[in-house]
């Protein structure tokens, strides 16, 4: 076959493959055509997915009648002025209506603003009407029906109506995030309506992402703010106990544009990394502001990938700022642990589902609490009958110490308050200026013996000598895989050896962990090494290990604990960074005022 020059029409069927994947994408591509075009109100219609109909209209500055047949047009844009090297607008390759109007049937109306008429154009399957008068009051409505008609192998690769249609809610909710000064609405027969109010003001910010992600993310996040170099990263960071289930709630922005791209999300990962179970997500909304000349955009055709001049930068950056903030945020409790607790109170059907997978000490959870046996054989009467106490009527109230010796009046330098009785051996009650909190004290001591341990990391973690080396056995694998981290171990205070081919001898280990399970250590070691082969930077590792170690020394549930031991805990909490939650972003404690306790009992 002889080479021939594509035809027009195919080349911009091929760059609408590229450009228009779905119709999000196509909701994307005219969103933020409308922010580039300065609308303060944007509005989304769609049917079916938005495979039957998008509709966007906005109030921008519009496009004259000899614009509107250059905007369709394939390689025309008003936004690139700058070059390449400095780009500042969302659109810039001029491609999008033209690949649009070679896929679909659409029409853009358009009013420029001070002009007295509005014009409109028509593109089907790549064919370009002349333009024409249309009835527009301001800025531009364009109209994309039967997506994809033109290009059926593409249609059949549309997931069903709701899938394309909750793509689109996700996509014009980022949109919404980066832009809390625009009100964005967005409707059809296939969704439930949504419209999110103009926010102004200092915190106008915190308002739209609540607005989009939750009403709960307000309380649950810490604000991010932090420079390097020429970076900026702002925007808030969900507490680790606020986590999900699943990647969903991170939203990553680059210079206004919302992004998802792996290096972006494996440094929230890290940034995480000790605060949270690896198979538990946070929610994070976070924006990075850099001169475009150290970023480039143009890596692909949804520009949903960008590529950073300096990756090590951004990656530290995102990592440092995170972990400084959750850090200094001092002793935090998750809102959601006090929402549940006082749900676990009401009747049933009125409840919420727990936030966090069950605690369950040996695999550490996952999937929704399950409801007490037998709670739903019968109708409860509303109020104090109600299922959810059983648990708490089961226990005798012989279980409960309270601390022998006068409770110290709590003062408003001891957050978490002053001890009060331990519960079951497993919890601590302290009394705080105005509420309570309930501490798990496993959760909480293994936290601070890691921060401790990390902490000492440096300067090398003191360990004391066993009298008898204690020997363990493994496999010849995990003898390995152990031997070769000796170094590393002993920097944690883990002097370990080689005993033959089959086994390893324990000759220290880590003071702070006081009495340990050398052998079930050294057998957890063994384990979280063999799941290593990615592998982790060094820093990574020794905290990896710390954790695990950790888990060893702490104070297990079902230790009494002595007034003075509880205040000390406490006391150790308030100024331990990260203390609020375990390593497995669960709580270590919950706190409930004085305010939640009344709704309790009917008082609010
Ligand atoms: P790009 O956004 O990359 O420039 P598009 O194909 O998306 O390419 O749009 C082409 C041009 O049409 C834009 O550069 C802009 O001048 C104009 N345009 C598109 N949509 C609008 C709008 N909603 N309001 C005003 N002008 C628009
Ligand atoms: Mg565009």
């Amino acid at each position: 076959m002889p080479i021939r020059r594509l035809s027009e029409d195919m080349v911009n069927r091929i760059a609408a493959g590229e450009v228009v994947e779905r119709p999000a994408s196509v909701v994307k591509e005219l969103v933020e055509n409308a922010i580039d075009a300065g609308a303060t109100r944007i509005e989304v219609v769609t049917a079916a997915g938005g495979a039957a109909l998008i509709r966007v209209t906005d109030d921008g500055g519009g496009m004259g009648p000899d614009e509107l047949p250059l905007a369709v047009e394939r390689h025309c844009t008003s936004k690139l002025d700058g070059g390449l090297d400095d780009i500042r607008s969302l659109g810039f390759r001029g491609e999008a209506l033209a690949a649009i109007g070679s896929a679909a049937r659409l029409s853009v109306a358009s009013r420029k603003r001070g002009a007295a008429d509005a014009f409109a154009i028509e593109v089907e399957g790549g064919r370009i009407t002349p333009v024409h008068p249309a009835a527009l009051g301001a800025g531009t409505r364009v109209e994309v029906r039967d997506l994809f008609f033109a290009t059926p192998a593409r249609l059949k690769f549309l997931k069903s109506e709701r899938a394309e249609s909750s793509a689109i809610t996700d996509m014009v909710k980022r949109l919404a995030m980066a832009h809390p000064g625009i009100r964005f609405s967005l409707a059809g027969a296939d969704r439930t309506a949504q419209d999110f109010a103009p926010a102004t003001g200092d915190d106008a910010e915190l308002r739209r992402l609540a607005a989009v992600i939750g009403p709960d993310f307000r309380d649950n996040a810490v604000a991010i703010d932090a420079l390097r170099e020429d970076v900026r990263l702002t925007g808030f960071a969900g507490l680790p106990t606020y986590n999900r289930a699943n990647g969903l709630s991170q939203f990553l922005f680059v210079n206004g544009r919302p992004v998802r791209d792996k290096q972006l999300t494996g440094a929230v990962r890290a940034a995480y990394s000790d605060l949270l179970k690896r198979d538990r997500h946070p929610v994070v909304a976070l924006f990075l502001a850099l001169d475009p000349s150290q970023v480039d955009v143009n890596v692909h055709p949804t520009k949903a990938e960008v590529r950073f001049r300096d990756p090590g930068l951004v990656r530290g950056l995102i990592v440092g700022a995170l972990r400084q903030a959750f850090a200094g945020s001092g002793p935090r409790a998750s809102t959601l642990a006090a929402d549940a607790t006082v749900a676990a109170f009401r009747p049933e059907g009125t409840r919420t589902a727990t936030p966090y997978p069950p605690l369950s000490r040996s695999d550490g959870g996952g999937g929704p609490a399950k409801p007490v046996e037998g709670a739903r054989e019968m109708p409860y009467p509303a109020g104090l009958a109600e299922p959810g106490q059983s648990p708490f009527l089961a226990a005798p109230s012989a279980d409960i110490r309270p601390r022998e010796t006068a409770t110290p009046a709590p003062n408003a330098t001891h957050p978490l308050g002053a001890a009060v009785a331990q519960v079951h051996d497993t919890y601590v009650v302290a009394q705080t200026p105005d509420g309570l909190v309930i501490v798990d004290q496993h959760a909480a001591h293994e936290r601070l013996v890691y921060e401790r341990m990390k902490a000492n990391i440096d300067r090398g973690v003191a360990r004391q000598i066993l009298l008898i080396p204690d020997v363990v056995d493994l496999s010849a694998g995990d003898v390995e895989r152990v031997a070769e981290r000796a170094d590393e171990l002993a920097a944690l205070g883990l002097v370990v050896e080689r005993f033959g081919p089959g086994a390893i001898a324990v000759r220290e280990t880590p003071s702070m962990l006081g009495h340990v399970d050398a052998a079930a250590l050294v057998r957890d070691l063994a384990e979280e090494f063999a799941e290593w082969e990615a592998g982790p930077t060094l820093r990574d590792r020794l905290d990896r290990v710390a954790s695990r170690m950790a888990c060893h020394g702490s104070v297990r549930a079902g230790r009494r604990l002595k007034p003075a031991e509880m205040d000390a805990l406490l006391r150790e909490m308030e100024v331990t960074p990260n203390a609020s939650q375990c390593n497995h972003g669960r709580p270590t404690y919950i706190e409930l005022k004085l305010a939640d306790i009344e709704r309790l009992f009917g008082r609010r």
